[in-house]
């Protein structure tokens, strides 16, 4: 059992890195990536607690890039999490992620939302703070009922809790992730609201700069959006990912591992590139 996109505390996930490979090894599962947004804080625990249950972890990230103004996420799967011009790159993230969480929590407070910026930053409990902290925090005290309409009301583009992203471009994370030893795969493709032309010219860009891959089977997706990818990553001839997208075990929807079958006809990544030790 194969799940190679997975969050941890490290990022916006809600169990430790030791006890999400805990969890997915009582699940069954035999390789698991660690993809936390920007940041390979928690490898080490995980590469940790995977030696004691046998699992395959697989050191990977998230990355957020931009493309054609727009945000993206881009996994990079066994990364060197040690690399330097990595480890540099994921603190200038870092302070952009600072600034704009004080931009986010400004904005917020503008509305009514009471300490949005410490409220965040305990959800978080690092550095790195996401829009899934502030998300969390407002449901907390009430200011929507669950995560997906907090997310609709305060956290998507043209609401009160929304920060544009300054994240790095496409290329530059397909190429900080190959010098940091990884293969890079587009995270979900089918969550970005994208017209099939415009997904089209994006799985074409992605070509020409050397992207390894793209998610075909997430957690995200839905089994029609799964085999709608599965045909792009055929007619582009990319090998093809699957992960759950796991944050936690409140998203009861998502199970580590618990993936549909992929597609017979494409090629799994871990038979085209990615090693399985
Ligand atoms: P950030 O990297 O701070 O922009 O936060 C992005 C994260 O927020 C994603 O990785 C998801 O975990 C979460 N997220 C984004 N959009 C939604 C949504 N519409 N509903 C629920 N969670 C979302
Ligand atoms: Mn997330
Ligand atoms: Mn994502
Ligand atoms: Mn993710």
């Amino acid at each position: 059992m194969i799940d190679l996109h997975t969050h941890s505390t490290a990022s916006d996930g809600t169990l430790s890195p030791a006890e999400l490979v805990a969890k997915a090894s009582e699940a069954g599962v035999t390789t698991l990536a660690l993809t936390d947004h920007d940041c390979v804080a928690g490898i080490a625990e995980a590469r940790l607690a995977a030696a004691k249950c046998n699992i395959n972890l697989i050191p990977g990230i998230e990355l957020s890039v931009m493309w054609s103004g727009r945000s993206l996420h881009l996994l990079g799967l066994d990364v060197d999490a040690s690399n330097s011009a990595l480890t540099h790159a994921l603190q200038k993230v870092l302070d952009f992620r600072r600034w704009r969480a004080e931009e986010i929590a400004r904005k917020l407070e503008a509305t009514g939302v009471v300490d949005a910026l410490d409220g965040a930053r305990a959800k978080a409990g690092t550095d790195l703070i996401g829009r899934s902290h502030f998300a969390r925090y407002l449901v907390e005290q009430g200011h929507a009922k669950d995560f997906r309409q907090v997310f609709k009301r305060y956290m998507v583009k043209g609401k009160p809790g929304h920060v544009g992203g300054e994240w790095m471009s496409l290329e530059a994370g397909i190429n900080l992730i190959h010098q940091s030893g990884g293969l890079a795969v587009l995270a979900h493709p089918a969550r970005y609201n994208l017209s099939r032309t415009k997904l089209r010219g994006l799985f074409k860009e992605l070509k020409a700069l050397g992207a390894n891959g793209i998610e075909v089977v997430s957690g995200s997706h839905s089994k029609d959006e799964n085999q709608i990818m599965a045909q792009h990553a055929l007619d582009f001839e990319f090998p093809a990912s699957q992960g759950s997208d796991y944050h936690g075990p409140e998203n009861t929807w998502v199970q580590l591992g618990r993936l549909p079958p992929m597609h017979y006809r494409c090629t799994p990544i871990w038979e085209a590139g990615l090693k399985l030790s």
